[in-house]
């Protein structure tokens, strides 16, 4: 798998009391862990390994270049040895990119039969990593800690994971998102405050009139039409007589009017309404479903926080199976035998979580009043996945996550939309009363790429509360767990 360009950097903790031939010992062992960390495949970033760090300013001075680097999504820390920790406290106040602590070792196992006090001295993990670790928990820094032998296969993967959320963040903090039109018909849960948004999460939010986009479709010839045009019929299943259509002709010129409009705006998330289509023939379907599946996040009737949330989620799932996409519950199979939900849209489903080669279709819209929009087809291979909402709670923003399983789905014929059939964890029933407590919108994030597990990592980073309905979800553990996090939110800005 070829490696992004975004890096982590591998920093190791010491002092200078071990003397010279230690410290060597240490930098060569340190290097040998980045090193393997670099070639794992289950690392989608570059690990570079940079020098022991055996005084206060040295670590300071790594903790603010890191903060610089435009490369750099967060360090991984290791205490090979003891580093007394009042060395850190200053660089790690200035940190603020995500932090690591890999409390490992560089042998596996004791060498019972040569074990001697220089072996101790050397291999200290055990108690400098403590050290290490109280430091971090009396700064309330909300880092991972991962444990294990650096060739373990979970580890490893757990800093894989990590390593994902961190990539996210990183790109959260130059996320722009564009929104053509306001939020729709006073809906709330979609709504929320830009600037919490963006001095808590980066997110930059940019409000456009639909003209603005309107006149970007307006500029697009009647030859890039045609080109693109020829390209849907290539990609996608779809008859000559809806490709010859006028319908298809104005969703590929409105695609391509879209993605011009992005890129010059240097735009990765956008949202779109129905309610305000002024000056465009149909409602951007098939442009926004191709423009998700090439990484763009996207939210439906205005809603900012989907859109960059389903970027992130894009942004953490690049190169995994399984395709990511924004969702909605729409409606519910509530046979007691068989409960599960079909998710989808009015639309905007993306492709790349397709069985299948998709059916470009055009239907009409059913409400919004506008010509019938272009749209592709598909159904959902089964396996598991999870959807994951953010909602403000105007002191916080919180992100919910339920795992779930994609099942089989009876034909639908005369639904013109790409679906998704699925059965939430532990169920519908605990799953829908835990996601209604917990304030959860019907728009979400989908994905059969990523896990619980990347999404409270990129909780944590982004200083977002988290709260996970899985297998184990009880309500009344769950009721007390929102009221205590309400307490812990509104006193934690003085615990330090
Ligand atoms: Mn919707």
């Amino acid at each position: 798998m070829k490696k992004d360009s975004i890096e982590l950097w591998f920093v190791t903790g010491s002092q200078h009391l071990y003397g010279e031939k230690t410290l060597k010992q240490v930098n060569s062992d340190s290097k040998a862990i980045a090193g393997a960390l670099d070639k794992a495949e289950s690392i989608p970033v570059k690990v570079i390994f940079r020098p022991v760090l055996t005084t206060a300013d040295a670590i300071t001075s790594i903790c603010v270049d890191a903060n610089n680097s435009p490369e750099c999504a967060g360090l991984i820390a290791w205490m090979h040895t003891f580093s007394p920790a009042k060395m850190w406290i200053s660089g790690l106040k200035k940190l603020n990119k995500p932090l690591l602590h890999f409390h490992t070792q560089y042998n596996r196992d004791i060498p019972w039969s040569e074990i001697d006090m220089d072996f101790m001295n050397l291999n200290q993990a055990a108690h400098g990593d403590r050290e290490f670790g109280y430091i971090c928990s009396r700064l309330r820094l909300d880092r991972k800690v991962v444990v294990g032998h650096w060739q373990d296969k979970d580890a490893v993967n757990a800093i894989g994971v990590w390593a994902r959320a961190a990539m996210a963040a990183l790109d959260a903090r130059s996320l722009k998102v564009a929104r053509f039109g306001d939020n729709m018909r006073d809906v709330a849960v979609t709504e929320g405050n830009k600037v919490s948004a963006q001095i808590r999460l980066d997110y930059q939010v940019h409000g456009y009139g639909v003209g603005d986009l309107a006149n970007a479709v307006g500029k697009v010839s009647d030859k890039q039409v045609a080109v693109l045009v020829k390209q849907y019929g290539d990609e996608y299943k779809a008859s000559t007589k809806v490709l010859a259509s006028p319908s298809i002709k104005e969703a590929a010129r409105i695609e391509i009017g879209m993605r011009t409009f992005l890129e010059k705006g240097g735009f990765k998330a956008f949202t779109t309404t129905f309610e305000d289509l002024h000056g465009l023939a149909q409602l951007p379907g098939l442009a926004v479903q191709r423009l998700m599946a090439e990484g763009y996040g996207f939210g439906a009737e205005g809603d900012w926080k989907t859109a960059a949330l389903v970027r992130s989620m894009k942004v953490m799932a690049r190169g995994l199976k399984g395709g990511t996409s924004f969702m909605e519950d729409y409606t519910y199979n509530l046979d007691p035998k068989n409960m599960a939900a079909l998710g989808a849209h009015m639309l905007e489903v993306c492709p790349t979580i397709a069985a299948g080669k998709p059916t470009l279709e055009v239907h009409p819209l059913g409400i919004g009043g506008k010509a019938d929009p272009a749209r592709l087809i598909f159904r959902t291979s089964t396996g598991k996945a999870i959807v994951a909402s953010m909602v403000e709670m105007g002191d916080r923003f919180r992100l919910i996550v339920n795992t779930m399983k994609v099942i089989d789905c009876p034909p639908m014929p005369r639904l013109p939309v790409a679906s998704v059939l699925w059965k939430p964890d532990p169920d519908l029933k605990v799953a829908a009363t835990a996601w209604i407590y917990a304030g959860g919108a019907h728009h979400t994030g989908f994905s059969q790429a990523l896990t619980a597990e990347h999404m409270a990592d990129f909780a944590a980073m982004t200083g977002t509360e988290f709260i996970l309905i899985n297998e184990k979800c009880q309500i009344e553990e769950l009721k007390k767990e929102l009221r205590w996090n309400d307490l812990y939110y509104h006193l934690n800005k003085g615990l330090c």
